[in-house]
């Protein structure tokens, strides 16, 4: 099935310029889940989600993901209008689908935003996060004979990602939980399955245990902490070969 069967066009007012507009929205329901990497990333039946994440104002360059879309302070507005707004002159196409890299674009402009903006790292982090995912999605969607784009599109997902982890202690250490609508256990669980992946070891046996040690964690989520546990250890056999 095509994205475009999946998506629609959402209403949207531009909290900066005032504009209304127009952003491709996933209906909501009609993506169907396939499976979870153990990062906690989502994978879903023909569609790539993660792409359509982003809402981008065509007329001011305002962009960030949905839910700090509307939370913009008169100090920030400012900074936008001086720093975004008004150097912006891309030209968007009206689309009725983003292949990747129309995604990457928007990403783009929604880190510009958070700079500007002086985001919270957590903010920062999430943004930094799915980035990373998309850039894994990307890879997979590819003829595997593509090992150059590939490589290079792993190693994105990789750059990506150890900066999530770094936004993410940050916002652990400073800010209240939920952070990004994740309770704690949930973003402990995020934290260590994103050290598997980046083969912290260390850090990622620290998460596993404050899990462990939760007692308010449930079973799954203590299932999924040793699942992990199993792929440090087999990380650590490895580098030992
Ligand atoms: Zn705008």
């Amino acid at each position: 099935m095509a994205d475009s069967e999946l998506v629609f066009k959402k209403s949207y007012k531009c909290p900066i310029c005032d504009s209304s507009f127009k952003n491709l929205t996933v209906k909501q329901g009609r993506a169907r889940m396939e499976s979870t990497d153990f990062d906690l990333k989502i994978n879903y039946r023909s569609i790539e989600p993660l792409k359509y994440d982003i809402i981008l104002c065509p007329v001011c360059g305002y962009a960030a993901l949905e839910r700090y879309f509307e939370r913009v302070s008169v100090f920030q507005r400012k900074n936008i209008i001086d720093k975004i707004c008004q150097s912006f002159n891309s030209v968007f196409e009206d689309k009725d689908e983003f292949d990747f890299e129309d995604a990457i674009i928007r990403y783009k402009f929604a880190f510009l935003t958070c700079q500007v903006k002086m985001s919270k790292s957590s903010e920062l982090g999430f943004l930094c996060l799915k980035m990373g995912w998309l850039y894994r999605s990307y890879a997979k969607s590819l003829d595997e004979n593509e090992t150059k784009k590939i490589k290079e599109l792993n190693k994105l997902e990789l750059d990506f990602l150890d900066k999530a982890y770094n936004y993410f202690e940050d916002a652990r250490a400073n800010e209240q939980s939920p952070i990004c609508g994740m309770d704690e256990i949930t973003f402990d669980t995020l934290l260590a399955g994103l050290c598997v992946k980046l083969k912290k070891t260390d850090e990622a046996r620290n998460y596993i245990g404050i899990i462990l040690q939760n007692r308010d964690a449930l079973k799954r989520v203590k299932d999924k902490a040793r699942d992990l546990k199993e792929l440090v250890d087999e990380i650590e056999n490895e580098s030992e070969e």
